[in-house]
């Protein structure tokens, strides 16, 4: 009786999003599907081409924008990043939560053509020092990407304003507690249900 949208999900690198997203992916494994990005990005310890990116080279990345694939795409942390348009379409007409772990630039774009149908969320950390701290435990980036990535962090901390929920993550159980409760909430807006079947089947009384 749901209707599809779009949960996008943004946030500084290193806040959490991605411990945050594969718990919220696990317990609504039926309801949701998790958009797997494009990727230029070199592949992390741990990390499987189509499970967490499709890792392709920028050759390959660069012709799939020219041949309109992409939905929306993005130069972020100096790699490119991009999702699908068959993949979202086929998503939604299967009647899944569609969640994008999406830059800021993504969810401008994403926002732009889809409106209505996005809801969206930005995760942070406490300050940037927490953040700091995270991108050096995590110890999956050099001293230049991990500033990187710290830089742009501040940048993208000017954009909250622009999504509807805030989470800052700081005690991880109450973070996803809060996530969780977005995800309920957005599930009894009169906007995500099928209002039409609904009241047929009311006024039939089944
Ligand atoms: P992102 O996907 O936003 O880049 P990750 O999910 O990879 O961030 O998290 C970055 C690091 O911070 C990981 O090592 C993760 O285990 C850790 N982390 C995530 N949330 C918390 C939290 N609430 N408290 C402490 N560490 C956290
Ligand atoms: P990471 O390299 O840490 O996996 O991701 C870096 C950043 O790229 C994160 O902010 C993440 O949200 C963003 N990102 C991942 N996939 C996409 C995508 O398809 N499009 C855009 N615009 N950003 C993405």
């Amino acid at each position: 009786m749901n209707k599809s949208y779009i949960l996008v999900v943004s946030g500084p690198s290193g806040a959490g999003k991605s411990t945050l997203l594969a718990r919220l992916l696990k317990e609504y494994e039926d309801k949701l599907y998790f958009s797997i990005s494009h990727t230029t990005r070199a592949k992390r310890d741990g990390e499987k081409d189509g499970v967490n990116y499709h890792f392709v080279s920028k050759e390959e990345f660069e012709k799939d924008i020219k041949d309109g694939l992409f939905l929306e795409w993005a130069n972020v942390h100096n790699n490119y990043y991009g999702t699908s348009l068959k993949h979202t379409i086929k998503a939604l007409e299967n009647g899944k939560i569609v969640i994008f772990d999406i830059d800021v630039q993504g969810f401008s774009i994403v926002k732009d053509k889809l409106k209505e149908l996005v809801s969206s969320v930005f995760i942070t950390t406490n300050d940037n020092i927490q953040l700091k701290k995270r991108l050096i435990k995590r110890n999956t980036d050099t001293i230049e990407v991990l500033q990187t990535r710290l830089d742009n962090a501040k940048k993208e901390m000017q954009d909250i304003v622009k999504y509807d929920y805030l989470i800052i993550n700081d005690d991880i159980e109450q973070s996803y507690f809060k996530l969780k409760s977005i995800l309920e909430a957005e599930l009894i807006k009169t906007k995500n249900y099928d209002l039409k079947e609904f009241q047929i089947k009311w006024n039939k009384g089944e």
